[in-house]
């Protein structure tokens, strides 16, 4: 089969023809439809620190797909051939303590597809048929393809209580972009977000926040007087792994509010940690998606009539992946389709 595989420890990634995958006695056979390209792909294909020192080498990279069962291992009974899926890319090892508590998103032992084991941007991917979740035929296979972005913006979105809140987005990625739309559609008051990024700040405008801002060009201060708010923002949601965001959003948020923290920030990020205690802080790491809780409230939202369509931006065929990678790279993108139809 053709995969797009990270066959050199350089930056780049080439299209090769590898064998079909095996299918285990647990696995499904999904052949596979769309995929969607991740920020992490870009770090995998621009071989960055982060990539060289996780990465094994030959490795079929992407985690982000909608396909369909092809083919059954002898154990499942869950699916049958015909089954169109998307699936969770991070495969939990069942026995560990926060496995066997019902949170396989903290799984210590978690390998992911397409980061430390063979991914999706192939003709087929074998995967644990737990892996898989099915898609309702109401759901395209287009948006069917990012709904593993989409669920860490709900994970993050849902973390807290956002009824009637004000809410801060620090960073107008596809992850913050949806979140900004989950946000909205919950019942949050305002949302604010904020990108250095002009083109993804007219993307977020399109889907739902209440304002959609540059700091370089407007302080928080003025946003707040702008909407106004006296205190401060209740919930903020970092998504953009930039320190300084970081840090304006603990300036700018209200006593007793809430933090989520999805954004990877570098690892000498400083934060005033006064400001956290004086004014009570909760803040949450926020990793991957709740298995299965946020793949189900995932289905729930789209077909009560959310829409995270405008977020696709570009969609290519496979053959033209160099195009795909161009195009992530660029900025000037949402959510990059490749289609192996
Ligand atoms: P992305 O890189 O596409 O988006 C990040 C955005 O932040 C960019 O648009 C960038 O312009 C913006 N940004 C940079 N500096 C900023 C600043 N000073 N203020 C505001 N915005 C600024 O990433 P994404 O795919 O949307 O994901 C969002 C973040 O979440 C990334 O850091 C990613 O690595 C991380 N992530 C974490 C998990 C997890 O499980 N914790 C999963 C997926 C993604
Ligand atoms: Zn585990």
């Amino acid at each position: 089969m053709k995969a797009l595989v990270k066959s050199k420890a350089e930056p780049g990634i080439w299209m090769t023809d590898v064998p079909m995958p095996e299918v285990g006695v647990n696995d499904v056979l999904i052949k596979i439809h769309k995929t969607s390209i991740c920020g992490t792909d870009m770090h995998i294909y621009n071989w960055d620190e982060w990539a060289q020192d996780i990465i094994p080498v030959p490795l079929i990279v992407g985690h982000e797909f909608v396909g369909e069962v092809i083919e059954t291992g002898a154990q499942v009974n869950r699916f049958k051939v015909g089954d169109r899926v998307s699936g969770e890319n991070h495969i939990s090892c069942q026995f560990c303590r926060c496995c066997r508590s019902g949170k396989e998103h903290l799984c210590r032992k978690n390998v992911s597809i397409g980061i430390t084991t063979d991914g999706c941007f192939a003709e087929y991917l074998a995967l644990p048929a737990m892996n898989a979740y099915p898609i309702p035929a109401d759901i395209s296979d287009t948006t069917a393809s990012i709904l593993n972005p989409f669920g860490n913006s709900v994970h993050t979105a849902l973390s807290f209580d956002l009824v009637g809140e004000d809410v801060l987005i620090t960073g107008a990625g596809p992850v913050g972009i949806m979140a900004a739309a989950v946000a909205r559609k919950v019942g949050a008051r305002h949302v604010v977000i904020s990108d250095v990024n002009e083109y993804r700040l007219e993307l977020a405008k399109k889907m739902g926040a209440t304002l959609a801002i540059n700091p370089t060009k407007i302080t928080l201060d003025e946003v707040m007087k702008q909407l106004g708010m006296r205190e401060g923002f209740d919930v903020g949601l970092e998504m953009s792994g930039n320190a300084s965001a970081f840090n304006s959003m603990i300036t700018h948020m209200n006593h007793a509010g809430k933090i989520a923290l999805l954004g990877f920030l570098p690892r000498d990020t400083q934060i005033d940690w006064s400001q956290v205690i004086q004014k009570g802080l909760v803040i949450k790491g926020v990793y991957g998606r709740e298995m299965f809780e946020t793949w189900y409230k995932m289905v729930c939202l789209l077909q009560s009539g959310l829409d995270i369509s405008p977020v696709i931006t570009h969609e290519f065929s496979y053959r033209d992946y160099q195009k795909v990678f161009d195009v992530a790279q660029s900025g000037k993108s949402g959510k990059v389709i490749m289609s192996w139809n």
